[in-house]
């Protein structure tokens, strides 16, 4: 697949843990892509010299084609945080994609149920935008579960979301302080009892969620071939024998 190139024009940090990485398309001059995909981002070379690639989801709507955000998860240690911690407004940086089957789908008669962890959030975000601006008579529930008040990021963004339009929004902390007024747990439980005919439910985050998320609504009913579509960020982690 061919290189296409950017411009790095913004890098924030919207949570403790998540960075907010805005790009200009250089070549080619548009970022053409559908909600819920991703990009493989060049991440410069390992210790070896071989070039690393770690994949980012689109995090801005699929309308706005002139610039693009990717929410990046600093995971200690981790090569592509590292890379993407180290970068600076004017830098340039190379891509394959967009790519990704996880996509709504054209139309969506029924409700659509987004249940994610963590930077799980960022390609539901363009999801939103486009599912929330049809004329569609499903509900849009959203469930998003982290650990602590202050790994939210776009929170205030949801929230006025929900007040003017059909999403029903869930925030779930599995670790709050005292004075969070959310859900409190995983987001597993409240994702289960969403179970119904005809409601596509979108899974993104750690494979332990995904895994066990999708075990749980199978057992509930849900077809998973037909209801159930999911993106994992990274792998379920082995345990040392
Ligand atoms: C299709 C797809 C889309 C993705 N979109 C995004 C995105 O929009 N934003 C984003 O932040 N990441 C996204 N990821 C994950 C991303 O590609 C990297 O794997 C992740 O950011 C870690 O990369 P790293 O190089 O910093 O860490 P690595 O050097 O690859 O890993 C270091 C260690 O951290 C663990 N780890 C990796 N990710 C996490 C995590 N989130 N929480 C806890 N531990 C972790 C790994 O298992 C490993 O043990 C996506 C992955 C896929 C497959």
């Amino acid at each position: 697949m061919a290189e296409s190139r950017a411009r790095v024009t913004g890098l924030r940090r919207v949570a403790a843990e998540t960075l907010e990485l805005t790009l200009v398309p250089l070549s080619p001059a548009r970022f053409a892509f559908r909600a819920g995909q991703f990009v493989s981002l060049a991440c410069g070379p390992d210790q070896a010299g071989k070039l690393q690639r770690r994949s980012y989801s689109l995090a801005s709507p699929a309308s706005s084609t002139d610039r693009a955000t990717l929410l990046v998860k600093l995971v200690p240690d981790g090569h592509g945080s590292r890379y993407v911690a180290g970068l600076r407004p004017g830098d340039e940086v190379g891509f394959t994609g967009p790519m990704g089957f996880f996509v709504p789908a054209l139309t969506h008669a029924g409700d659509v149920v987004f249940a994610v962890t963590g930077a799980g959030l960022a390609p539901v975000v363009p999801m939103l935008c486009e599912l929330l601006a049809r004329r569609e008579p499903g509900r849009v529930v959203l469930h998003w579960g982290c650990r602590h008040e202050h790994e939210l990021f776009y929170r205030e963004w949801l929230e006025e979301l929900a007040t003017r339009t059909r999403l029903e929004l869930t925030l779930h902390l599995s670790q709050p302080g005292p004075a969070w007024g959310g859900a409190r747990g995983h987001i597993n439980d409240a994702v289960v009892a969403e179970v119904g005919p005809g409601r596509d439910f979108f899974l993104c985050g750690g494979g332990e969620m995904v895994r066990d998320l999708t075990a749980a609504l199978v057992a509930a009913g849900c077809d998973r071939k037909r209801q159930i579509h999911s993106e994992i960020f990274y792998p379920v982690r082995k345990v040392a024998t």
